[in-house]
């Protein structure tokens, strides 16, 4: 089972560009960001344990995230390749996931942080089906038709408090996954289907 990391800021594309690998390769979209979300809508008591750091922008607890991926990632045992969005997000998630799900490339978006946070305050979130669109695309989804919101950590205090922790947890991530050479940096600041032809390529490889 191959496994490829989706790594980037916040507002980056990850899920976008996960969602359309998994179409075109069938293999398996896991984002633990739609898991939490999931489990909070549905009040379990991980989606209870997690609110409060989602509230704000910080990261989960790494026990309750690494233990929650070991087991989707476990129950997969059919599957040709997974996709793992947001997930590692700091070198102690990476570590912990060492030798149990073995990495085998790791896309990282890359878009600047301008863009992004233009990205992230403009962006509607489909509570339904989890689809995310610009603003601009209109107040009903255009997947499954329901009507589309912005996600409380889209607004503008949380979003800066989600690059702080992206700058100062996650980013270091990209030297950690580049020392392993397993590393592709993709440039993520240009159309959605010449960014997804790309990891594409590497995905394939
Ligand atoms: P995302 O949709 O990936 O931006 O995730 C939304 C929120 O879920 C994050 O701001 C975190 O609070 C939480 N989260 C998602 N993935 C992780 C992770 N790997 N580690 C810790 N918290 C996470």
């Amino acid at each position: 089972m191959k496994t490829i990391v989706f790594l980037g800021a916040p507002g980056a594309g990850k899920g976008t560009q996960a969602a359309k690998v998994a179409k075109e390769t069938g293999f398996i979209h896991i984002s633990t960001g739609d898991i939490f979300r999931a489990e909070l809508k549905n009040n379990t008591e991980l989606g209870k344990q997690a609110k409060d750091y989602m509230d704000k922008g910080e990261l989960v607890p790494d026990t309750l995230v690494v233990n929650m991926v070991e087991q989707k990632v476990a129950e997969l045992t059919d599957a040709n390749g997974i996709l793992l969005d947001g997930f590692p997000r700091n070198v102690e998630q990476a570590r912990a996931m060492e030798g149990r799900i073995p990495v085998d490339v790791v896309i990282n978006i890359q878009v600047n942080r301008d863009v992004l946070v233009n990205r992230l305050s403009s962006r509607r979130f489909c509570p339904t089906c989890q689809n995310t669109q610009p603003v601009s695309a209109g107040a009903a989804c255009q997947k499954c038709g329901a009507g589309v919101i912005q996600r409380d950590d889209d607004k503008e205090e949380v979003i800066l408090n989600r690059m702080t922790v992206y700058e100062q947890q996650t980013k270091p991530l990209i030297e950690y996954y580049d020392k392993q050479n397993r590393l592709v940096t993709i440039n993520g600041d240009r159309d959605i289907d010449v960014v997804s032809a790309d990891i594409l390529k590497e995905v394939q490889k």
